[in-house]
């Protein structure tokens, strides 16, 4: 049997020649000592398929809190007690505003995200008029998350310049009755099949950290992997009072840089985008995540936790020598 480094080298290989990774081969890769090595790799394929760019992208939390919905991982879920800032759905100038910041941080996206299970009529029509005002006074890409999708309202926000549509599978389909017990695994699937339908791009990853076992990560990046999405968000779990993960312990940073490694291995075309968690696990070795096949970070903040500083963010790019998006 070839030792692990030839190994890395026949898999990296296999990926630059179009081929895909089977689940043993995945395995093997996860389980290998030599992490840097692996790191180094997926960075080149990272680099190799996306012509050393950085995504960066800005979100903004548009309407916080009171979610019917009981994924364990939130704070935001009507069902638990979480100390948030909880609101209605954001003025359209306040949006704006943001989108705005967002543009002078030099963000290549805002993602209003917006706290659901799916939007009411109202509410929807109101965001449809936000995106509208953002696109007419800025030059930004946006993207949303707002949940559930029919058909009609994917094809809405694609009509108005929407560019992704933000929807994670947030674990793997054998672990899902552990985080969630509102919806299932194929409510998750059939929104993100009907953003694509759309013609909208669709941005899908997950979180890592919440219990699942090694395995599961990977049968949630294969089932990411079928659905071809321009974008993987890779969050690690940030422990939130008050929800019932509030006691677990995320995943090391090692693991952390191995599920990244090898998810580019599985993915090397799309924006993989290391998420929420990246300040709290990494800490000042953040830069990392982008030395291991990442290309694309969230800047400023997340949905109910701070973030770093844009302008650090975009230093730490420019000192890894890659140019953003
Ligand atoms: S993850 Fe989304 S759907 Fe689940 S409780 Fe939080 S806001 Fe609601």
């Amino acid at each position: 049997m070839v030792d692990d480094i030839e190994f890395i080298a026949e898999m990296e290989n296999k990926v630059n020649s179009g081929d895909e990774i089977l689940l043993p081969e995945a395995q093997r890769l996860l389980n290998t000592a030599n992490v840097q090595i692996l790191a180094e790799t997926a960075n080149r394929i990272a680099r190799r398929f996306s012509e050393a760019q950085v995504d960066v992208e800005m979100l903004l939390n548009a309407k916080s809190g009171s979610c019917p919905e009981d994924c364990s991982f939130c704070a935001q879920s009507s069902f638990y007690e979480s100390r948030i800032n909880k609101y209605p759905l954001l003025e359209k100038e306040t949006v704006l505003g943001r989108a705005q910041k967002a543009k002078e941080s030099g963000a290549d996206s805002f993602c209003l995200v917006c706290a659901y299970r799916s939007p009411p009529e109202n509410d929807f029509n109101y965001i449809c008029d936000i995106i509208e005002h953002i696109k007419k006074c800025l030059d930004i890409d946006v993207n949303v998350s707002l949940g559930f999708m029919t058909k009609e309202r994917a094809k809405r926000l694609k009509m108005i310049g929407v560019k992704r549509y933000n929807h994670n599978l947030e674990t793997s389909e054998t672990y899902f009755s552990q985080i969630c017990r509102t919806h299932d695994f194929s409510d998750r699937l059939n929104t993100a099949l009907i953003v694509k339908e759309a013609g909208l791009e669709l941005c899908c990853g997950g979180i890592i950290g919440m219990g699942e076992t090694a395995m599961q990560r990977l049968e949630l990046a294969y089932s990411i992997r079928n659905l071809s999405p321009n974008e993987v968000p890779i969050n690690i779990l940030i422990p939130k009072s008050g929800t019932p993960f509030e006691n677990l312990h995320g995943v090391s940073p090692i693991d952390a840089i191995k599920t990244i490694a090898v998810w580019r291995f599985l993915m090397p075309t799309p924006i993989i985008k290391i998420a929420a968690g990246r300040e709290v696990y990494f800490r000042d070795s953040d830069n990392l995540a982008l030395k291991a096949g990442a290309n694309g970070i969230i800047t400023g903040g997340y949905l109910t936790t701070n973030g770093n500083d844009p302008s650090r963010d975009m230093q730490m790019i420019q000192d890894i020598g890659i140019n953003q998006g």
